[in-house]
């Protein structure tokens, strides 16, 4: 049986740049482009060209892409000139690509509130603009804006602007639900209807999250008949996001409703880099990864009970419902206090630590690891951590340098200029092999002090930790016994795009944030081979 192909398009660079605090720059767009390209997705929507100076330099010099569609996103012209004299949409007709997704409003209520013109005048604008991206020679998408809410007020005029696009020469009409308000099976009706009443038109979905359901929303579409999901990576995108596609693409690879109807553009090897390109677009952002996120999560294939994870050692199908490898994420069997020996075993064999279970050293690290955890550490997501504990307890980490003191001064006082300032500057003195090193930062708080000075000048080992940053801080109050404890929490990166955590417990905040900060160091050096 051949299977029917179902397109990916992709609008991270458009629709996921109007998430709050998301601000691309040029470089992050084309980076972001050519992983989606690599990825295998049909359409790229790359910006609005004239809608800001962003979009219209990443258009000006448009990336390299190797087999997605390079597309621009506008909007039909405005009532009352005509295409040609509209200088909004002439900027999008000349942009350098090869599509042009075009939005226009289906939803009688819009037209007249937000538009304010006759009906007739809005289906005119949309017929009239496709049919100038077509003499331009490029391919049409149309964007139904409001589609189902327009459909469900007025299905007769929500048929005619989509028809008056179809016929106009839209290659794609993209039902949009724009307020993302519309249910699965709402969705799945009136997409179904439209393929009824236009059966030549290739009809697309694109779904907001609004209701937690884009993803459900997109696969009803697609039973219903469409053949085109519009998403972003990670959901990005106004409000509460666009449809997932990192939620969507699984679903559809590697679930029994779909796989063996449908195919799209992504190879099984693509596939498995799934998880990567997500968290490239984290890096990009600055974002710690969302731990819960289907599929891509760094705790999608975590498991913490001591009864599931003695069951995922003996086979991993009994608490997963799809191999994490097959979209590049991997199995996480945190140790935590609920957890037996078997349970430390199997996270020892993650950590790429071969023992046995019967040695004496394994029996005291357990001890250890319990009499920690009884303190406040937290090793479920201090994943480094855990390591450099279990292979100091076997004897593998070397000393790489000492920390012989350190002092964090914290002054507030009036600057030359008169203006209240709080100054922060740490002290570190410590021994690298033998030779004392001395080293003095300044810092916008006493921790970042503390790092600036920490990493400032650690000797031969300055070219291995170049690349090494801080990417982000959780500091959490904890209360053992009568005394209050501060636990914090360091996730870090380097320039391979390795990411790893580490944790530090103490009742002093900079002491915990210390101990934290050294071991991410000892860790990178560690798993780089930095000689001691
Ligand atoms: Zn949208």
């Amino acid at each position: 049986m051949t299977r029917e192909r179902i397109v990916l398009f992709d609008t991270t660079l458009r629709d996921g740049a109007q998430t709050t605090g998301v601000d691309f720059s040029v470089e992050d767009k084309r980076q972001i482009a050519l992983a989606l390209d690599g990825l295998g997705l049909d359409y790229i929507e790359g910006g609005w060209p004239g809608a800001n100076p962003t979009d219209t330099a990443f258009f000006a010099e448009r990336p390299p892409l190797k087999t997605a569609r390079f597309t621009a996103f506008g909007m039909t012209k405005r009532a009352g000139r005509s295409a040609a004299n509209d200088p909004a949409l002439a900027q999008v007709l000349d942009a350098q690509a090869e599509s042009i997704c075009l939005v226009g409003k289906t939803w009688d209520f819009q037209v007249r509130v937000a538009l304010d013109i006759p009906y007739t005048d809005n289906i005119g604008n949309i017929a009239e603009s496709v049919a100038a991206v077509v003499a331009k020679g490029r391919e049409p998408l149309f964007d139904a804006e409001h589609f189902f809410d327009g459909y469900k007020a007025n299905p007769d005029y929500a048929m005619q602007c989509i028809k008056a696009a179809h016929d106009a020469g839209a290659k794609w009409l993209v039902l949009c639900d724009t307020n993302g308000g519309t249910m699965p099976d709402e969705v799945y009706n009136i997409v179904a209807a439209v393929k009824d009443k236009l059966p030549a038109a290739a009809l697309g979905i694109h779904a907001h999250n609004d209701t937690g359901q884009a993803v459900a929303v997109s696969l009803a579409a697609v039973d219903a008949g469409a053949r085109q999901i519009q998403g972003t990576l990670n959901g990005l995108g106004e409000r509460c996001g666009n449809a997932n596609l990192c939620t969507v693409i699984p679903n559809l690879m590697l679930k029994a409703q779909f796989a063996p109807r449908f195919e799209t553009g992504i190879t099984t090897e693509a596939l498995a880099r799934l998880t990567s390109v997500s968290r490239l677009l984290d890096e990009i952002l600055n974002r710690a990864p969302d731990r819960h996120a289907p599929y891509v999560g760094p705790s999608a294939f975590a498991h913490k009970g001591g009864l599931h994870s003695s069951a995922v050692a003996k086979d991993p199908r009994t608490y997963e419902h799809v191999p994490p490898e097959s979209v590049g994420n991997k199995r996480i069997i945190p140790v935590s206090d609920q957890s037996g020996r078997s349970n430390l075993m199997a996270r020892l064999a993650e950590a790429g630590i071969d023992i046995d279970a019967k040695d004496e050293r394994v029996s005291r690290l357990l001890e250890e690891v319990k009499q920690r955890e009884f303190l406040g550490y937290a090793y479920d997501g201090a994943e480094a951590s855990f390591e450099l504990l279990a292979r100091r307890a076997l004897g593998q980490v070397p000393d790489y340098f000492n920390v012989e003191s350190f002092r964090v001064l914290v002054e507030r006082r009036h600057n030359a200029r008169g203006e209240l300032v709080t100054v922060s500057e740490a002290t570190v003195r410590l021994k690298v092999g033998g030779v004392d090193f001395h080293s003095v930062a300044e810092g916008n708080g006493p921790v970042n002090a503390l790092d600036a000075a920490l990493r400032k000048d650690l000797g031969k080992y300055s070219a291995v930790l170049a690349d090494l940053r801080l990417v982000d801080y959780k500091v959490r109050i904890l209360t053992s016994g009568t005394e209050a404890v501060t636990r914090v929490m360091v996730e870090s990166a380097d320039g391979k795009g390795n990411r790893w955590s580490t944790v530090g417990v103490s009742p002093n905040l900079v002491d915990a944030s210390f101990e934290a900060l050294t071991d991410s160091i000892c860790y990178k050096l560690f798993r780089d081979g930095a000689r001691a």
